[in-house]
């Protein structure tokens, strides 16, 4: 008797992995579709090409690879049989794979190459669409593809052709006379050729064209001209890849319907100097705004090691009149020890709480914890000025950080309270930024690093390489979210530009966008 053959999707010893293929839609890392932040975060290996957004990675925890060669570490080019063969044996070793792949990975994606490749394999997949470049630069460039009025249909068209051939394969006297809108992908290079081509063949040379590049990132710059002119516009914009060509009478409807170009801080890319794991509203506010964020923290947030005086304290929370909070890490520090050691919100009687500003105010509404105090101005000393006609001869109790200002406690002792200062976790300095902002910076590829904090600046100011210096004030701007900062980041010698009036992100991007 011969040996029956394996089932090609089953290994002798590890059960099959799967292998999902996610379109990673075309820059904006907030087009991703549910179904592919699921299996991001399933995944254990993602392999993704050129053109996938790598911000998409913060929702993985695997093992990444990028396919295209497109410069930095860990990036090389693999062909697609070579991508095929990554894509089955991982998943034959029992891995959870994600092919990550721009736009969506049936449109001039070879995505249905790897399907049939896996599919051949006895490999289960499945395929996540994504919105595709087409419709993600026509939105975000104000074009609507179809109009009741004047395009009944769209045409997805490949710009690439096969070099060895002689003769053009597009069929241009069809394209000519298509009722409708016509999006040319990977046709930079041949704009000038199409666009002459389409003319020659019958479309009205006057029709409006646009060309859009780097589509739905903060960089998405668009031209607009006619199949007469805009070849020549488009060199002369020096447009980076990659970029589309649309071509039809709505693109001419556009400037009532462009949004995103006139978003307050499109094209900026910005420097968030917030502990990781602590900047979310600040860069999503920055993505809302059009700006690209940089999350380049300069101070670490740390548990404390030795919690002793923190939960002597909690032992005898009741007999405090007032918890003074100045930050997030604060609320979280004191709450997430108070909740270990057993006890919740109720360990505090009849204490009341004050919060250094709105931000602070609703980690602790996440407690479950209302506020019973927040100044005008969120700083140290419109906290004091609030809270002293109330503290004479009370107990009052700051959690705080490891290291911090003065100011708070001696302006409350000076009008009567007793105060406790608690360290509830510890602040440390980063020692150095990951080489790929240190590029950033000495290649002044940033155009502002935003400071939060006095020690924060501080802690800026060792991080710059020597090299991105004299760009600081000059290309590379700093804004400080209050005068305090501001002053700290002065002092050691950063220039500051922008001074948040509020000490809010809000009023500090509001600023940085008047600036512009
Ligand atoms: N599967 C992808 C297309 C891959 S082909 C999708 O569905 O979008 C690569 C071409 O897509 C590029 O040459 C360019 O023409 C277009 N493209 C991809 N991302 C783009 C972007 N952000 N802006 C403009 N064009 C883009």
């Amino acid at each position: 008797m011969t040996d029956a053959p394996q089932p090609s999707n089953t290994h002798p010893t590890t059960k099959c992995g799967v292998v999902y293929l996610v379109g990673a839609g075309p820059g904006d890392p907030g087009l991703l579709t549910l179904r592919g932040r699921e299996c991001l975060q399933m995944a254990d290996l993602v392999l993704y090409d050129g053109l996938a957004n790598p911000q998409l990675l913060e929702h993985t925890r695997a093992t990444t690879e990028r396919t295209a060669r497109v410069g930095g570490p860990g990036s090389r080019h693999l062909d697609q049989a070579e991508i095929n063969q990554r894509l089955i044996a991982a998943a034959k070793e029992g891995k959870t794979v994600v092919r990550l792949k721009g736009g969506d990975p049936f449109i001039f994606g070879r995505g249905s190459e790897e399907a049939v490749a896996l599919a051949q394999a006895g490999v289960p997949f499945e395929v996540v669409p994504g919105i595709t470049a087409a419709t993600g630069a026509a939105v975000y460039s104000g074009i609507s593809l179809t109009h009741r009025d004047h395009a009944s249909a769209v045409a997805l068209i490949t710009g690439h052709e096969d070099p060895t051939k002689p003769e053009s394969a597009l069929p241009y006297r069809q394209l000519s006379h298509f009722p409708g809108t016509l999006v040319f992908y990977m046709g930079l290079h041949r704009i000038e050729q199409i666009t002459r081509s389409l003319v020659e063949a019958g479309r009205p040379p006057d029709q409006p064209a646009a060309v859009v590049c780097q589509a739905t990132t903060p960089r998405q710059q668009v031209v607009v001209g006619t199949l007469t002119t805009i070849a020549k516009l488009a060199q002369a914009a020096h447009l980076k890849p990659p970029s589309l060509l649309i071509v039809g009478e709505c693109v001419g409807l556009r400037q009532q319907a462009s949004w995103a170009e006139r978003r307050p801080l499109q094209g900026l890319r910005i420097g968030i100097t917030r502990p990781a794991g602590q900047a979310e509203e600040s860069i999503r506010l920055a993505r809302q705004l059009g700006a690209e964020p940089i999350l380049m923290p300069t101070i670490a947030v740390a548990p404390l090691t030795d919690h002793s005086a923190v939960d002597a304290t909690i032992g005898e929370l009741s007999t405090y009149d007032w918890a003074i909070f100045t930050s997030v890490n604060g609320v979280d520090g004191f709450f997430e020890r108070l909740h270990a050691s057993g006890l919740d919100g109720r360990a505090l009687g009849k204490c009341r709480l004050a919060a250094i500003g709105t931000t602070t105010a609703e980690r602790l509404a996440h407690w479950h914890m209302k506020v019973d105090l927040i100044p005008d101005e969120f700083r140290a000393e419109a906290l004091a000025a609030a809270l002293q006609p109330h503290v004479a001869g009370k107990k009052v109790l700051w959690a705080k950080a490891t290291r911090g200002r003065d100011i708070l406690p001696q302006q409350l002792c000076a009008a009567g309270a007793e105060v406790t200062e608690l360290p509830v976790y510890q602040n440390i300095d980063v020692t150095e930024f990951t080489p790929q902002i240190q590029e950033l910076l000495r290649n002044g590829e940033l155009d502002w690093i935003c400071v939060s904090s006095p020690s924060g600046a501080k802690s800026l100011n060792h991080l710059i390489p020597d090299a991105a210096r004299p760009l600081i004030g000059q290309s590379i701007r700093i804004a400080a979210i209050s005068p305090l900062t501001s002053a700290a980041a002065t002092e050691v010698g950063l220039a500051v530009t922008a001074i948040a009036r509020e000490a809010t992100w809000d009023s500090l991007f509001g600023v940085i966008a008047e600036y512009r």
